[in-house]
């Protein structure tokens, strides 16, 4: 390789002007649709994080569900870096190695034939939901254009992907609705059968409902959610943003109930903390996306499928996914454990590593609480809305990360009912 020069040498110890910046400073320059925890993290190591103040905590937030393989995994540092120093991005005008590798790999592990990269969870269910409308379009006339999804579903924050998902305090109030979407409560087939018709182009659904509560679906009801697709000729969409890449023990959740949708979406584990989205799909779908219908500058960008490729060659193995199995059994017996010990939790659900505990009756509403006393005691939760503490740990996280984790959010409990 020939060494070169750049026209514009830049010297970063000169040039780079050292500010301090903290949490107060976000409420000054930024807009304020987030409301961040008081303390700003700087550095991640596997299951662990350290604050500003150098303080430590266990992380079993895991980023919402995204640093699959906890912070800074070698193994994704090197695939980073190695990328890094020799293509950044080359648009769509040129296909790359990285994102033919990956799609590959994608095609080979699941049930699809064809795959569209986009950059985070909302892009890929834009790209799904357009696709199905499509297809819709194409097959059946302008009429067969309705979108069936599932009350308190949560699909990404683009206008049509808040009119998909089932929660109005995300879609109101941004003007005129997005038309021909219908909403049935999650689980519930005889509103879904009711609401369908030969005009339903696709019905939407995460095999587990995350930001809603962390709720599995039955494999009863995804079978027969199939069956009145294939009967109303509907595709079926299962947004796997938060349930696929490992975090419920299989690759993808479809795999547990053996039912397979037409249309799948990927992120958040995807890129383990880089961000990248995928939508999977069939060969005969995929066609009615024709050159020119949708695109994405960064879609299939390769540093984050070089990131991503090396995501899913490690948590697509035998030992990273049943590992996923017996942390979740351990996880759960403490949370449950810990709820009857404190009357705190009514019960504990979820799947392989995203867990729910719901607040008992006593304690409703105090998913929040728990959140903040636990950053106190130096581990990191989530909500998944007022009722629930939602765990999304590293898929790999170690044994004493999560005693000392379980632990720290013990000593949150305790204080929480004293
Ligand atoms: C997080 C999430 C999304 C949105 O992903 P973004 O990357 O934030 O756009 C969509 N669907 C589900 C199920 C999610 O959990």
């Amino acid at each position: 390789m020939t060494a070169h020069t750049f026209d514009v040498p830049f010297d970063s110890k000169e040039k780079t002007v050292s500010t301090t910046v903290g949490r107060s400073d976000f409420d000054r320059v930024m807009v304020p649709n987030y409301a961040p925890v008081n303390m700003v993290p700087v550095r991640g190591a596997g299951s662990r994080l350290w604050d500003q103040e150098g303080r430590e905590y266990v992380d079993l937030a895991g980023g919402i569900a995204v640093n699959a393989l906890g912070h800074a995994h070698p193994a994704l540092v090197e695939a980073l870096t190695e990328q890094a120093g020799k293509l950044w991005h080359v648009s769509n005008i040129m296909t790359n190695e990285p994102a033919l590798r990956l799609a590959d790999k994608l095609v080979k592990a699941t049930f699809a034939e064809r795959v569209f990269f986009a950059n985070s969870g909302a892009e890929a269910n834009e790209a799904a939901f357009k696709l199905a409308r499509r297809w819709g379009h194409n097959t059946g006339g302008a009429a067969k254009h309705q979108i069936i999804a599932c009350t308190n579903s949560f699909h990404g924050r683009s206008l049509f992907t808040v009119s998909v998902g089932g929660q109005p305090k995300y879609s109101e109030g941004f003007g005129p609705a997005m038309g021909g979407i219908s909403h049935v409560p999650y689980q519930d087939l005889a509103a879904l059968e009711a609401a369908m018709s030969d005009a339903t182009c696709a019905v939407v659904l995460e095999p587990v409902q995350g930001e809603g509560g962390v709720i599995p679906a039955s494999s009863d009801y995804l079978q027969a959610v199939r069956a009145l697709c294939d009967k109303h000729q509907a595709l079926l969409v299962f947004d796997e943003v938060q349930s696929g890449m490992g975090r419920t023990g299989k690759l993808f959740a479809y795999m547990h109930s053996g039912v397979v949708p037409d249309i799948l979406t990927s992120a958040k584990s995807l890129g383990g903390g880089f961000p990248i989205s995928a939508m999977l799909t069939t060969t005969a779908i995929a066609e009615h996306f024709a050159v020119g219908t949708h695109g994405s500058t960064y879609g299939g960008n390769p540093l984050a499928c070089a990131v991503a490729e090396r995501v899913l060659d490690i948590v697509n193995t035998p030992a990273v996914l049943d590992g996923v199995a017996q942390r979740h059994q351990r996880l759960r017996a403490e949370l449950e454990a810990m709820g009857a010990e404190f009357g705190v939790f009514s019960g504990v659900r979820g799947s392989g590593l995203l867990l729910g505990a719901v607040m008992s009756d006593a304690w409703r509403g105090k998913a929040k609480d728990v959140q903040m006393l636990a950053q106190e005691e130096g581990v990191l939760v989530l909500q998944a809305g007022p009722d629930v503490v939602r765990l999304a740990p590293s898929l790999i996280i170690d044994e004493a990360d999560m005693a000392e984790g379980l632990a720290r959010l013990r000593a949150a409990l305790q204080r929480l009912v004293a």
